[in-house]
């Protein structure tokens, strides 16, 4: 069984994260690439070393000195490395940032630092080998990866080494520069790694055991997801869920890898397993798999006697909208009218100029927009199978006076997406969630 397990930076926050991401590490020989991220927050207070070193950057822009925030940097490290006893030559390291900083360094570069150092550090710590990314993670010029490339240097890594740490976040242009992926990227290496080394499983180590049902900011202890699918994930991602980095999903998912995401302070809970399909629905999994929604969407309603047979206003309004770079995240079409949602931010000070280009060129009976909506999908691949599904969702909205602006179906028919006033987005999440899960209490 091969692992790829990647530990964000709330895992590689101190010395005693160190020590808890070792006891995962070996506890289970499969575990052979270790991607880790750049050491994060130690408490709330406390700030990452990647914002740290972009902080330098700004710092030297402005022309400012940076020595307070670059000697914060290099005594974090310096405490992890004298806690765990390491031998790594932090200072010679520091010192050659340090003479590079006086010249004319690459922002990419100095902040891949970060990813760079705690590598180095946490392979001593396992005495497994370090494997640099800018040897192994190449980019095209376009900022794609180029897998083949990458492929090639990570399973010549495996086979040489056995076992290796690898720094996230970063690898190589082809002429020879230091390339960011965008920020959280380190998911992306580990995605990378796993689909490069054909992986069993690809395991997201972070600070929270799983994917919640819904967001702890709305609903009280929600549940973690215990198996979800790629594209309920999608799903709940687009609709505003953050989980993982949106692009981490397809590297491992192209090849069928399970990805898992676990609490490294609690490694005995199972966390979230993500598949690309569920056969067999253990006992006791939920009919409701998640809920994320989003404020902030405008609804515009177009009104055309019999508009399902001259769908051709649809298609011009879409292209007027696609005209003024407006993304659409809906339409529903009705035997008279059709809407389109948008968010709100994107056509706010143009929704004029837009209705009356719509009006004077398709000749609608009638327009109208409605401002400050939220969308909200409940995502369940057993929800369309089961009777009564959309009953329950619709009765409990109902029981609680919530009224619904409108109704749409995600993709794959896996999510009912509900369109509700702003100000009842937290109360409607919170009674689709109570209403899904006070029934199904004695089965959980
Ligand atoms: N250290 C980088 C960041 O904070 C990359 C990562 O953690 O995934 O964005």
């Amino acid at each position: 069984m091969i692992k790829v397990a990647k530990f964000g930076g709330s895992s590689m926050a101190d010395a005693l994260h160190f020590r808890m991401v070792r006891s995962i590490v070996k506890d289970d020989p499969g575990r052979v690439c270790v991607v880790v991220s750049a050491c994060g927050k130690r408490n709330k207070q406390d700030n990452k070393i990647t914002d740290l070193l972009y902080l330098i950057q700004a710092h030297r822009q402005y022309g400012v000195s940076y020595d307070e925030i670059f000697n914060t940097i290099r005594e974090r490290y310096k405490d992890i490395a004298a806690e765990l006893r390491l031998k790594f030559d932090l200072d010679a390291e520091f010192d050659a940032i340090l003479e590079k900083l006086k010249g004319d360094i690459d922002v990419d570069y100095l902040v891949s630092r970060g990813e760079y150092l705690t590598a180095r550090l946490m392979a001593e710590y396992l005495r497994y080998a370090f494997v640099d990314a800018a040897d192994t993670v190449f980019f095209n010029y376009d900022g794609k990866v180029n897998m083949e490339k990458t492929t090639a240097a990570l399973s010549e890594a495996a086979r040489k080494y056995g076992r290796f740490v690898l720094p996230g976040f970063y690898g190589t242009l082809p002429n020879g520069r230091i390339r960011l992926f965008s920020r959280g990227g380190s998911d992306i290496t580990g995605a990378i790694a796993a689909n490069a080394l054909d992986a069993d499983c690809y395991e997201n180590w972070t600070d929270v055991s799983g994917i919640l049902m819904a967001d702890p900011r709305v609903v009280d202890n929600p549940r973690p997801i215990k198996r979800i699918t790629y594209e309920e994930l999608r799903e709940l991602s687009f609709m505003g869920a953050s989980v993982l980095h949106e692009e981490a999903v397809l590297p491992v998912k192209e090849k069928g890898i399970p990805l898992n995401i676990r609490n490294t302070i609690r490694p005995e809970d199972k966390g979230t397993l993500i598949l690309n399909s569920i056969d067999e629905e253990p006992e006791g999994d939920h009919l409701l798999t998640g809920i994320a929604g989003r404020k902030g969407f405008t609804v515009m309603t177009l009104y055309k006697k019999q508009i399902t047979t001259d769908t051709l206003i649809v298609r011009r309004t879409l292209e007027i909208l696609e005209a003024c770079h407006v993304e659409v995240q809906h339409i529903t079409l009705g035997v008279d009218s059709f809407n389109v949602v948008m968010p709100t931010a994107q056509v706010s000070d143009r929704i004029y100029d837009i209705v009356s280009e719509i009006r004077s060129t398709l000749s609608p009976d009638d327009v109208k927009i409605q401002d400050n909506i939220a969308l909200i999908a409940s995502v369940g691949r057993r929800m369309v199978s089961v009777p009564g599904s959309s009953a329950r969702l619709f009765g409990a909205l109902g029981a609680n006076n919530i009224n619904i602006r409108m109704i749409a179906q995600g993709s794959e028919e896996i999510s009912i997406i509900v369109g509700v006033e702003n100000r009842d987005f937290e109360r409607t999440i919170r009674t689709l969630y109570e209403g899904f899960m006070d029934k199904e209490e004695g089965n959980a």
